[in-house]
């Protein structure tokens, strides 16, 4: 059933902006549990696609392995029919999509009447991002991302860690490339709505989580306000 801003008056759509590395996913997890939202990474509905070898997933694998997007038109329907879903119904939290303009204006359209879409857009500089990514590790069996210091087995299942085959050097320029030509371009689409908040990501994870707490408070707020976002 696709929502209506009148069956929820208090929606609120989060869009996680930012580079490979730059916290999106740690973030939206956070926020997903304590707005009780559900977090909506394409990346990882992607990765479960190809490990489960659906044809989805075996279309989008040479993709993801050499660093580049997936076609616009299929992750633009990954989407929408995510947030058909009566979780979405009150808001959700969208981490790693848009991430280009097409899929920004289809958001756009998506989201009429569905209440504010706040942005947040997670900056930090490139040679951080590319330390992060070296070190990064996700769990082989569930997926979720491990914190960067921990070296034990995943704290959601007890399975081994393991490096994303796209975490590899190589990849990790070409996948920073693209977000320069194919991504970044949001932050203009975005920039002049008063919902945009760029929020510094090169801190600790507790200090941008308050950062993210306080840009959603304040959206919060004008909506209850009825500024228009
Ligand atoms: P992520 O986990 O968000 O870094 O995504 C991993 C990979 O999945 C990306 O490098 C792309 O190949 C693909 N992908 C995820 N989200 C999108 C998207 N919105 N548009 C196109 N490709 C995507």
């Amino acid at each position: 059933m696709v929502a209506h801003q009148g069956d929820c008056p208090s929606a609120i759509n989060v869009v996680m902006l930012g580079p490979p590395g730059a916290g999106k996913g740690t973030q939206a997890e956070r926020l997903a549990r304590t707005r009780k939202l559900p977090k909506i990474s394409t990346g990882d509905i992607l990765r479960e696609a190809v490990q489960a070898g659906t044809e989805l997933g075996r279309a989008a694998k040479a993709k993801m392995e050499a660093g580049s997007l997936v076609g616009d038109d299929m992750i633009i329907a990954i989407v929408q029919d995510r947030l058909n879903r009566a979780d979405a119904r009150c808001g959700f939290v969208l981490d790693g999509f848009p991430r280009t303009v097409i899929q920004a204006t289809a958001l756009d359209r998506m989201v009429s009447n569905r209440g504010p879409l706040v942005v947040l857009d997670m900056v930090v500089p490139d040679d951080v991002l590319a330390q992060r990514l070296a070190t990064r590790r996700i769990c082989g069996t569930c997926g979720s991302t491990a914190a960067p210091d921990w070296t034990g087995a995943c704290v959601k299942c007890s399975g081994a860690l393991v490096t994303r085959v796209d975490d590899e050097i190589e990849i990790v320029t070409e996948r920073l490339k693209v977000y320069q030509r194919q991504t970044k371009p949001l932050v203009d689409y975005y920039s002049n709505r008063p919902n945009f908040n760029s929020i510094d990501g090169n801190r600790a994870p507790d200090a941008v989580t308050a950062a993210v707490e306080a840009a959603l408070n304040a959206a919060i707020g004008a909506a209850r306000r009825g500024v228009a976002l």
